[in-house]
């Protein structure tokens, strides 16, 4: 949390409301907070933002000043938000980093992370090639059908690992992989290439229904997630199974949701989400070898 909606919100919502701003001045409040290219700051100041964009669950902003451009790509971990200015926050100590801007319809983006486990990295053209090849895998919300088969057909990862892999599919984390595992009626330690071709189908349809449903509602606000401008995401009200533990399954099957204990919990129904058995924990240990060009959507 923030997951692919969440930050899908944020972008379009910044898009809206900061490209064609320039940048006065940029404020750290804790250097550690930048991961890379902190030295370059002074760049920034009188750049403008000509464009913002969503990579798995991060935000990536471009900055152009005459012929050149860079970058600042924020990742969000955990508990981490870019807000506007005028957005109300309960612990305003926890913002981080303000980039004070002029000629857009908000006068600041502010990146606020109590928890601080998100980073901000600030990179050249090189940079962000180079960042966005180490971290993101295919988009679920671009992926074909056919590459999506093949994904699945080629590994006996877990269903749920593998949807949460970001360097294999960028952008689900543990609530929409739940949630989406459950309307396809597919247990989350289900190994994938166990799968016939008409379930991969079926869960390909799922995984986009459920992302875009939840990107049109604003998102989900779990714990303290919100907006930007300040809203909080309704898609939470659409959740069947993520932390309902013990309550009876949706479908009315009579059987309780459970949440087993891995490295992620996974919230299921044993009833309706069966074949549990055969996947592999190992073969995530080494990412899978896929090629994925990086591509930074204009
Ligand atoms: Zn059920």
């Amino acid at each position: 949390m923030p997951e692919l909606p969440e930050a899908e919100v944020a972008a379009r919502q910044l898009r809206e409301r900061v490209v064609g701003a320039t940048v006065q001045d940029c404020w750290v409040g804790r250097g550690d907070i930048v991961r890379e290219g902190l030295s370059s700051l002074e760049w920034y100041r009188q750049a403008q933002i000509t464009g913002v964009e969503r990579r798995g669950k991060s935000i990536i902003l471009t900055f152009t000043r005459g012929e050149h451009a860079r970058f600042l790509a924020a990742e969000l971990g955990m508990t981490g938000l870019l807000i506007f200015r005028s957005t109300p926050t309960k612990h305003p100590q926890h913002t981080h980093f303000i980039l004070h801007l002029d000629g857009g319809a908000e006068p600041e983006i502010r990146y606020w992370n109590p928890r601080r486990f998100g980073r901000l990295s600030l990179l050249d053209q090189a940079g962000l090639d180079r960042y966005t090849a180490r971290r993101f895998g295919y988009d679920p919300l671009t992926i074909s059908h056919e590459e999506f088969l093949r994904l699945l057909g080629s590994t006996r990862s877990r269903l749920k690992s593998l949807l949460m892999h970001q360097q294999v599919i960028a952008g689900i984390g543990n609530i929409y992989a739940n949630e989406i595992l459950f309307r396809a009626g597919l247990h989350p330690d289900q190994a994938a290439n166990q799968l016939r071709k008409k379930a991969i189908a079926q869960l390909y349809g799922i995984m986009g229904e459920v992302l875009r449903e939840a990107i049109a509602m604003g998102g989900s606000s779990v714990r303290d997630y919100f907006a930007p401008d300040g809203t909080e995401g309704q898609y939470k009200r659409r959740h069947l199974v993520y932390a309902k533990t013990g309550e009876p399954c949706p479908n009315g099957c009579g059987a309780l949701i459970r949440r087993s204990v891995g490295e992620r919990s996974s919230f299921y129904c044993p009833t309706c989400q069966r074949g549990g058995r055969g996947g592999s924990t190992k073969s995530l240990e080494s990412p899978l070898r896929i090629s994925v060009k990086p591509r930074l959507q204009q």
